[in-house]
């Protein structure tokens, strides 16, 4: 176990790294408690600055701009997993909670998967396809179906082919970038384990939702999961709290699975706070949110428990968003915008979350 981290008190100023929908409800979990919140982003539209005391607009590796942001702040954190490792540096003494060694596995589907497998963890079978020999060989060697993924900077079911025969092996754009080849997992469901850990090593588990994605997005997460989930999630928490443990990890982690007849099969993870988990801002005793603050700020972590019978939270995709006044025509509905400006096809502009009580 490590020590017990410095507890920051409230009223001192926390920095997020990403400026997006986490960072924002990140923000909003930290004002609850006291906090004030600086982002810092690349883009000039930021939803979580615009709920935060402050904001750096900069690119990542604006060193300058990096350690100057530094100086006011207590922690910092991210809320994306893809801000590049080496920028950090000018960070200098200020804490990074997680670290940087989650982001430079996050970052990487393969560094990913070759983590969790040394821990223990199944995934589907992967083979590493820098060419379009190796992407030939990857397809022989694991068969078809099977999914080509950009190793890195993948999200939301982008820099994926899906590849059903061997033949379309062929058909893949030309190889710009590191990629993974990995076969089809038959899975009953898909579901998440998100854990807060705190400096201590002291462990909590939110309830795993049910996850359905729409074309590579999630579409829906449902608390409790049931059957096979249920009987798959002591299995998985098992090995995310080994994950947690091998990075000393402060805050919120997520590990995706598939419930497989042979059990849970990682598929992957992320080191912050995690779309499956917005239902628990008003259907758990603690927000993933606000476990998260707590964590990095060493404080006590407060309970996760599920605080109603059930929960469902659907995600406003794209036009989506447009339907917010029949959806708060009915009471029972929590409606969640996050302030995008443009609905584009795809992108998140905010969720709906449903407790049965
Ligand atoms: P990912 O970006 O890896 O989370 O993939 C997005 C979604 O695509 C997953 O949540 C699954 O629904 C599906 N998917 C990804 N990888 C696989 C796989 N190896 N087998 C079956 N479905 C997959």
């Amino acid at each position: 176990m490590t020590k017990p981290g410095k507890m920051i008190p409230p009223g001192e100023t926390i920095g997020i790294l990403g400026g997006g929908q986490l960072g924002r409800m990140l923000a909003m979990a930290a004002a609850q408690l006291g906090y004030r919140c600086h982002v810092y982003a690349p883009e000039a539209d930021s939803i979580a600055a615009e709920v935060s005391a402050a904001f750096t607009c900069a690119a990542w590796d604006d060193a300058d701009a990096m350690a100057r942001f530094a100086t006011g702040c207590a922690v910092v954190t991210y809320e994306f997993e893809n801000v590049p490792v080496a920028p950090l540096a000018a960070l200098g003494t200020v804490p990074l909670l997680p670290g940087s060694r989650a982001l430079e596995i996050a970052q990487d589907r393969l560094n990913e998967k070759e983590f969790v497998t040394a821990l223990g963890g199944v995934t589907a079978p992967f083979l590493p396809v820098s060419t379009q020999a190796d992407l030939a060989r990857a397809v022989g060697e694991i068969g078809a179906p099977g999914i080509l993924k950009t190793r890195r900077d993948g999200y939301d079911g982008k820099g994926q082919w899906r590849i059903m025969a061997e033949a379309d092996a062929d058909a893949v754009p030309p190889i710009a970038s590191p990629l993974v080849y990995e076969g089809f997992v038959r899975f009953a469901a898909e579901f998440s384990v998100i854990l807060c850990r705190a400096p201590d090593g002291e462990v909590r588990f939110w309830d795993s939702a049910r996850n359905v994605h729409e074309s590579g997005i999630l579409a829906t997460s449902t608390v409790p999961a049931g059957p096979p989930v249920t009987e798959q999630v002591e299995a998985a928490r098992a090995l995310a709290r080994k994950v947690a443990d091998a990075l000393d990890y402060t805050g919120v982690l997520t590990l995706e699975f598939f419930a497989t007849d042979d059990g849970p099969v990682f598929n992957e993870m992320a080191p912050r706070v995690h779309n499956s988990g917005h239902w628990t801002i008003e259907g758990a005793l603690t927000s993933q949110f606000e476990n998260h603050i707590r964590a990095i700020c060493g404080l006590p972590l407060g309970d996760p428990a599920l605080a109603a019978r059930g929960v469902e939270m659907r995600n406003l995709i794209g036009d989506d968003a447009h339907g917010w006044a029949a959806i708060l025509s009915d009471p029972a509905n929590h409606l969640h915008l996050y302030g995008k400006a443009a609905a584009r096809p795809g992108r998140k502009m905010g969720h709906v979350t449903r407790l049965a009580l």
